[in-house]
């Protein structure tokens, strides 16, 4: 339910509505916008009348909110949100570029690809510690010894870093070193992780399950934001179909959907969504035209090489035509790319 204060309504006003609020067992949410104040009440309604709320002073109206997610539908937040990360911005009318390897792999293949992702344009450096691989045998990820090589790029060349976080226990280690927790598709609907991640004060980056539908990622967010946890990010990254051609399929319609129902930034991963580097910059182009805030790219300096996700690696020349490719269609449909993070100095 969402309670719509009047513009002049005053603060003892609104506190008036949240004890009704949290004496009928439901929790409140509050946004204060510029011109009014809006109060979620979430729990579980049906059985409450909209009046016990309309009845109050200061009270505009009252409405129902019919989706079952709520704190991630844009009838309970209109205006897109914008989340503010190290030197640039999420959502909103900028477009951002996450770049970097699927796995951290050494010091040297990090910093290498951070400086060149950074070179080419990119607003954060991805790298992954903790590894979901299939196989039990493959390269499960270097642990703490890849956040520290993270916190060195990320002093070198001032990009804020994404890391997926496979478990309640690595929570702590990861948020001292990482800006953003990623959950990987195949975590998307592990709800005691995020309900963790609810409690955790950084943003965090949620990628939809290979066979999620697109109620099933914003049910999945919800979980987040219900923990008091206002910062997520969508990412499409591609589902199972019959289609064996490529490694998944991009759900490109899942860009304006998700617009259309969330106020939260949508980005899209055309490595995952492809499997192969050939194709990530078509998608990316699509990602951005279809809507998308944000591409995940997956470049590594050489994938031949490369421990994990190789055959969808980019070497940073074809990511930094990817940039400039993405630009063009950013400024195309009337947006742009963010301004890159200043670089910090390195102490
Ligand atoms: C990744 O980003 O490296 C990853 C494992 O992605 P996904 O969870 O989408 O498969
Ligand atoms: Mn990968």
């Amino acid at each position: 339910m969402v309670i719509i204060m009047k513009p002049q309504a005053t603060q003892a006003e609104v506190e008036r509505v949240l004890e009704q609020v949290r004496s009928h067992g439901l929790k409140a949410h509050v946004s204060i916008g510029e011109e009014r104040t809006i109060i979620g009440a979430i729990g579980d309604t049906h059985a409450i009348a909209t009046e016990v709320f309309e009845s109050l002073p200061g009270v505009e109206r009252v409405t129902r909110i019919s989706q079952p997610y709520k704190l991630a539908s844009r009838q309970f937040h209109g205006w897109d949100s914008v989340f503010p990360l190290d030197g640039f911005r999420v959502g909103g009318e900028e477009v951002v570029v996450i770049a970097g390897p699927c796995s951290v792999e050494s010091r040297s293949q990090l910093l290498e690809t951070a400086q060149a992702v950074r070179e080419a344009g990119a607003h954060a450096l991805r790298g992954g510690v903790f590894k979901p691989r299939t196989s039990p045998y493959s390269f499960q990820g270097l642990g703490e010894e890849g956040l520290e090589y993270l916190a060195e790029a990320r002093a070198e060349t001032g990009l804020a870093v994404v890391a997926e976080v496979m478990a309640i226990g690595q929570i702590e280690v990861m948020a001292r070193y990482v800006d953003v927790l990623q959950v990987g598709a195949r975590n998307m609907q592990n709800f005691a992780l995020l309900r963790a991640l609810g409690e955790v004060r950084k943003p965090v980056l949620l990628k939809r399950g290979i066979a999620a539908t697109v109620e099933e990622l914003l049910m999945s967010a919800e979980y987040i934001l219900s923990g008091g946890n206002e910062r997520v990010m969508l990412c499409e990254r591609g589902i199972r179909t019959f289609e064996t051609a490529t490694r998944n399929t991009t759900d490109i319609n899942a860009v304006p959907v998700l617009k259309r129902l969330t106020h939260l930034p949508v980005l899209v991963d055309p490595s995952h969504a492809t499997g192969y580097a050939e194709y990530v910059l078509a998608v990316a182009r699509a990602a951005v035209a279809a809507g998308a805030d944000g591409l995940l790219v997956e470049v590594h300096p050489e994938p031949e090489r490369a421990l994990s996700d190789g055959r969808q690696s980019l070497r940073p020349e074809q990511f930094a035509e990817l940039v400039r490719q993405v630009k063009a269609v950013a400024e195309a449909i009337g947006r742009r790319l963010a301004p890159q993070p200043e670089r910090q100095a390195v102490l």
